[in-house]
């Protein structure tokens, strides 16, 4: 998700945020949140961006489905499954 790639100059890459666009949601968002750090946003020029959950192998098109999905139960236990794991 970086902006710069070296000596490149693609400009392409010259409008993508450094800053998730999902941010302000998530920021907005009053409950508990889990397992964010497995959710990677894909930014792509003049078309909303597109969301992966690497802990439920989920695919997500909107910052809606995002909050959404952050809060289910699915989600939820795939991060407790994942973090008792790592023990
Ligand atoms: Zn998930």
């Amino acid at each position: 998700m970086k902006a710069d790639s070296g000596a490149q100059s693609d400009s392409k890459y010259e409008n993508i945020d450094e800053i998730p666009i999902i941010q302000s949601k998530i920021n907005e968002e009053a409950g508990p949140i889990v397992g964010l750090d497995y959710v990677s946003e894909m930014q792509r020029l003049h078309q909303d961006p597109l969301y992966q959950c690497f802990l439920c192998s989920a695919c997500l098109t909107s910052s809606s489905s995002v909050i959404d999905h952050l809060y289910s139960l699915k989600h939820k236990m795939a991060f407790l499954v994942n973090s008792f794991r790592s023990f």
